[in-house]
């Protein structure tokens, strides 16, 4: 009889930010800004993909994670959101990170550390957010 290994969780949370990863990557116009990605997972279903737009000389950079936010506020109930992970290719800025303990969300997987610069970390981990935090994932950081 043959055996099949089931994907561990590691191997599944590295899919899901390869993919998020990718995503940003497609939406790069100019390589010498890169994009951050934000993916919206509920019950293995991606229902929503984001990336960051670098902004102009008349629109102010956005977030991927801070698009996501806005995009399901308007989209998806609290109830669901409330089961979802949302994977995040890169470390959730410290701005972000507060928008996000501030939503029905309450897991946060991410691919990349933020340093050497600030990131939001410690806001998503602080004991009163009550959220579940993975990351960062060695195996995407050369991705
Ligand atoms: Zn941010």
């Amino acid at each position: 009889m043959a055996t099949f290994r089931r994907s561990s969780r590691r191997e599944q949370h590295c899919r899901y930010l390869k993919r998020t990863i990718d995503f940003a990557r497609r939406q790069e116009v100019n390589r010498a800004v890169p994009c951050f990605g934000a993916l919206l997972l509920v019950r293995n279903q991606v229902l929503m993909q984001t990336a960051s737009t670098p902004g102009s000389e008349t629109a102010p950079p956005i977030h991927a994670e801070a698009q996501l936010l806005s995009n399901v506020r308007r989209t998806i109930p609290n109830h669901v959101l409330a089961k979802a992970i949302v994977y995040c290719s890169d470390e959730p800025c410290v701005l972000c990170a507060s928008e996000i303990v501030r939503s029905p969300i309450r897991h946060v997987v991410y691919g990349r550390p933020a340093a050497p610069f600030v990131g939001g970390e410690s806001i998503l981990r602080a004991k009163q957010a009550h959220i579940r935090v993975e990351g960062p994932f060695i195996e995407v950081q050369q991705y």
